[in-house]
């Protein structure tokens, strides 16, 4: 090589590298099957006797009337008793907020949460089901994308449990619902224990982690989370009588622009969901403008969405009218507590 085709070389990998940085979310393990056309089954491990699909994120459980609300991802790594050793990676930069190490205490057996922040909104991921947790990490500690936070495992509650077959990292990327959901579950169903605070997973709505690394792939260095999150399939449009809402002001880039309730005063807000409850567009609204009187408002169905993805069960149809399930209005109860 010349000295000047050496030095394009040089170029070529500092451009490469800085891809490769502008990537925000990496894999949990090292299983990169994902972005490879055809090696699904490689990469996802299906529920017994299923196919790959039932570990992807979705409707894809109980004939599609269950969600599953993360990527389980299989194991690449086996010690000499066929147990998982593959490590666990934190997916980026952030901070470790939680972890169980009671395995009886969740069907998500030992599992980590951390934090990140990325582009102001602050995202969670969760690993589940693992065999340990990184001897010495700790609640607050920061830690780097890629960094190994845990060991693969098989670790859950259920009856069932997960053969050595089937372990797997369950890998979710959420987001509060909202930050005084230990009250809001104490108040709403004072007879019922919950174990884990705000990590209950009734407080957290998830996002397609496939959807959102195969966009990053493929967008590279132009990958944005907001415009990401901006991208979702509305199911529904809801209003809501609500002035306050914490995920307006924790997500104000999802919050749209409205002269007339910014003249006459927000009362409330308009809130577009996707399948899963994820609210990803809000616009404010004024009192003149709401046209019900009630707390909760159903404003439109995407009917298309709803068959194809019907398992949150958020809307219902009934005598040709769609209204509001009481799973969505529980959601709403809780996203404006
Ligand atoms: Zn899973």
């Amino acid at each position: 090589m010349n000295k000047r085709a050496a030095a394009l070389a040089v170029l070529l990998a500092a451009g490469n590298a800085a891809l490769v940085s502008a990537q925000v979310f990496q894999l949990p393990t090292a299983n990169h099957a994902l972005f490879e056309p055809g090696k699904e089954d490689s990469f996802f491990v299906g529920t017994v006797g299923k196919p790959w699909t039932s570990g992807t994120f979705g409707c894809v459980r109980s004939s599609g009337w269950q969600m599953h609300e993360g990527l389980d991802i299989r194991c690449q790594k086996r010690d000499q008793r066929s147990e998982p050793m593959d490590p666990v990676m934190a997916t980026a930069d952030g901070t470790v907020i939680y972890f169980n190490t009671r395995p009886s205490l969740s069907n998500y057996g030992n599992y980590l949460v951390v934090r990140h922040q990325i582009e102001g909104m602050e995202i969670f991921s969760l690993y589940a089901h693992l065999k340990e947790i990184r001897p010495g990490l700790k609640m607050g500690q920061a830690i780097k994308a890629g960094e190994t936070i845990a060991t693969m495992g098989r670790t859950t509650n259920t009856r069932e449990g997960i053969s050595k077959e089937r372990a797997h990292v369950h890998f979710e990327l959420n987001l509060f619902l909202n930050e005084h959901f230990s009250s809001w579950y104490k108040k709403t169903f004072p007879d019922q224990r919950n174990d884990h605070g705000d990590w209950n997973g009734q407080n957290l709505v998830g996002l397609d982690p496939r959807l959102l690394l195969l966009a990053q792939q493929s967008q590279g260095a132009k990958f944005g989370l907001l415009n990401f999150i901006r991208g979702q399939t509305e199911l529904c449009r809801v209003s809501v009588r609500a002035p306050h809402l914490s995920w307006a002001r924790r997500f104000p880039a999802l919050v749209g622009r409205n002269p007339v309730a910014e003249k006459e005063g927000v009362a409330g807000y308009e809130i577009a969901l996707n399948y899963n409850g994820f609210p990803f567009e809000l616009v404010p609204r004024a009192a003149s403008e709401m046209k019900s009187k009630n707390r909760f408002q159903l404003l439109s169905v995407n009917a298309a969405e709803h068959q194809k993805n019907p398992c949150r069960r958020l809307v219902t149809q009934k005598g040709g009218r769609w209204e509001l399930a009481s799973h969505g209005l529980n959601l709403l109860e809780l996203l404006t507590y």
